[in-house]
């Protein structure tokens, strides 16, 4: 347990090492201090040299990015990312040829050929994930780095505001997994030709993770809308809660929850719950889990050969992958389908047990927390394989894939499994947020 009451934050540079400075625990100007969204501690925030940045002396979470980075660099990427995106729609995606009998897909062949199999929700849900909410978000940063130090442009606090929820929620790279996945599933059985939108789509998968990369959040909030200075001092090196402070969940700014019923910076309102948070948590797991049995015991697609339609469950995909010799392949559909969701569902039931407890162990089950919120996106790849080869594979009467219902469970398990992680609050997980249950409500998601 990491029991360090420094009141400073850490400045580190980027690429580890750090220097703590020792705290005094005087009140000082609320806007001089940092309120940790994770473990709930508030700290200084040292001054930063170029390349350094700011981190939580207590569970290590980066308050802040980079020092010293050009703030237009976000901007050229995303907008090098959406040109590149626009080229991804203006090419064809891949080839497929088996026996004399072909076609070629482009990548909005993925939405209507699940639509045409009745799978609406997943072309949705694909649509949503790979270009839609990325768009989106890259357009919105453009403009919010474009107008970034003048006041009053238009839109652009809720804009910000939208933005951060919907990071987790972009999956272009987990894409790019599922459709080489496919490939490999079906190169010993047609001919595959990669197209120029496969490559754009790489590229721009690539500059979609360098824009993000770049961002640095509290400095775009402090360019968008500076921190006000109200006169309330609090003190470093101790937790917010103690102090009747919170830390707005959108733009980060502490303020104090007795006074302000919204962010005094971007206007978020604090609600008081209706419902507990971990109950909130334990209902997702719950259907979540409950899920998970027809994701497995239904087939995720089946493969038409001659009028002959085979089911295949994501557990038979993995053995026959196995059988063919395709270890790898076998080995990543196991960790990502049966592994990544089944330990996440153990993860978060043990967090959610092990909150308000009084262990010593906040720290790491905190880093066990990241790990999990991290890695449960990663699951979505064997939906992504069912709806590649569900466009791809189309020889007619010869050969055909099609989506089967177990694809459709298994997606909810994973957007639910990812809800589950993102509505735990890890500041539940350090004692002196615990101990005060009386002092404040929970704030909303
Ligand atoms: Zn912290
Ligand atoms: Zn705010």
């Amino acid at each position: 347990m990491t029991t360090s009451t420094s009141a400073s934050a850490k400045a580190e540079p980027r690429t580890g090492g750090h220097g703590a400075t020792a705290g005094h625990a005087t009140p000082e100007p609320l806007h001089r201090l940092a309120l940790c969204r994770e473990c709930d501690w508030l700290v200084r925030l040292p001054d930063r040299r170029p390349g350094q940045r700011a981190r939580c002396p207590r569970c290590h979470h980066h308050l802040t990015g980079t020092a010293g980075r050009d703030a237009q660099a976000p901007m050229a990427w995303a907008i090098a990312a959406l040109i590149v995106l626009g080229l991804v729609f203006a090419f064809p995606f891949l080839g497929f040829s088996t026996h004399g009998v072909g076609h070629v897909m482009s990548f909005g062949d993925t939405m209507s050929a699940l639509v045409g199999d009745g799978y609406g929700a997943l072309a949705v849900l694909l649509l949503a994930t790979t270009v839609v909410f990325p768009g989106l978000y890259l357009a919105a940063l453009v403009y919010l780095c474009l107008g970034a130090g003048q006041r009053r442009l238009p839109g652009a606090i809720p804009l910000a505001r939208l933005l951060r929820p919907l990071e987790p929620w972009m999956m272009s790279d987990v894409f790019i997994v599922g459709v080489l996945v496919s490939l490999i599933k079906i190169v010993s059985l047609a001919d595959i030709h990669i197209r120029v939108s496969f490559v754009a789509f790489c590229f721009y998968a690539l500059l979609l993770l360098r824009t993000l990369t770049l961002i640095d959040w509290s400095a775009l909030w402090n360019a968008i809308a500076p921190r006000p200075a109200p006169d309330y001092r609090a003190r470093p090196g101790a937790s917010g809660r103690s102090q009747s402070l919170a830390a707005c969940r959108a733009c980060d700014a502490p303020f104090a929850i007795d006074r302000d019923r919204r962010c005094p910076r971007c206007g978020k309102r604090r609600h008081g719950l209706r419902v507990d948070r971990i109950q909130l948590t334990w209902a997702l797991l719950l259907t979540a889990t409950l899920l998970y049995i027809p994701a497995n015991l239904y087939p995720v697609l089946f493969t038409v050969t001659l009028g002959n339609a085979q089911p295949q469950t994501i557990a038979a995909g993995v053995l026959h992958l196995a059988a063919a010799g395709d270890w790898p392949i076998a080995a990543v559909i196991f960790v990502a389908s049966i592994m990544v969701p089944i330990s996440k569902i153990v993860a978060l039931t043990w967090l959610c047990l092990a909150a308000r407890g009084r262990s010593g162990a906040s720290l790491a089950r905190t880093r066990i927390y990241r790990i999990t919120e991290k890695i449960g996106r990663w699951s979505m790849i064997d939906v992504f394989v069912v709806a590649v080869l569900t466009t791809l594979v189309q020889a007619g009467a010869l050969m055909a894939i099609e989506p089967g219902p177990g694809a459709a469970a298994f997606a909810g398990v994973v957007i639910l499994t990812m809800i589950a992680a993102l509505s735990f609050d890890t500041r539940l997980l350090w004692p002196d947020y615990s101990d005060r249950p009386e002092a404040a409500p929970n704030d909303v998601l």
